[in-house]
């Protein structure tokens, strides 16, 4: 988890517990929570350890909900694969490659960006999706089966890659701005950018 999401976490307690102080103050009678709290425990029933458990509290949830976020359960319908090719390519991006066809499926019809991947950038792979489980967060990963290099997956499209990366490339195909290429040719690939194949 980033610096940035904790302090995140900690802003979010604080409202929290600023909110809880404001409704107390202006109707007095929903510390109903505080009194059910005093029937746990004496020490609880002290403010400053009430708004310390509120805080902890508020913490964990909204912990518990950004680990939950985007379980892996794709809304999107699977797209279909051209039959009718009229460009391929592949483009870079969050440390990876990832192939796409344009083309259509039935003949005459509109073209379409399709992506496949994401493959490794060293060996050219297909990796598999990886995470690491630290008790209370998780770290995202691909992990390329071949030569286990290991890239950490992009939190703010986690599970939207593709879309991305098909917006990308629908982008450098409509705008021009890609980099034509030979089937062979060595190259030293660069972060977002996309690569036609000469036909
Ligand atoms: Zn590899």
């Amino acid at each position: 988890m980033k610096a940035k999401e904790f302090m995140k976490m900690i802003l979010a307690g604080m409202i929290g517990t600023f909110l809880y102080e404001s409704i107390m103050r202006f109707f007095p009678s929903f510390d109903i929570l505080k009194r059910i709290l005093s029937l746990i425990g004496g020490n609880l029933a002290n403010y400053s350890s009430f708004v310390l458990f509120f805080l902890i509290i508020s913490f964990f949830t909204l912990l518990y909900l950004g680990n939950q976020r985007g379980s892996g359960i794709s809304s999107l319908a699977i797209p279909r694969k051209p039959q009718y090719i009229a460009e391929h390519g592949f483009h870079c991006s969050f440390g990876a490659v990832w192939n796409f066809l344009y083309g259509s499926a039935f003949i005459f019809d509109e073209n379409y960006v399709y992506i496949e991947g994401p493959f490794c950038s060293r060996c050219s792979a297909k990796m598999i999706l990886s995470s690491k489980n630290w008790i209370i967060w998780k770290t995202y990963l691909w992990m390329c089966p071949k030569c286990s290099s290991a890239v950490r997956r992009p939190t703010q499209f986690l599970y939207r890659e593709d879309e991305i990366i098909k917006k990308r490339v629908e982008r450098d195909l409509r705008t021009g701005d890609f980099v034509a290429v030979g089937k062979k040719e060595k190259l030293v690939l660069r972060d977002n950018t996309t690569y036609l194949y000469r036909n």
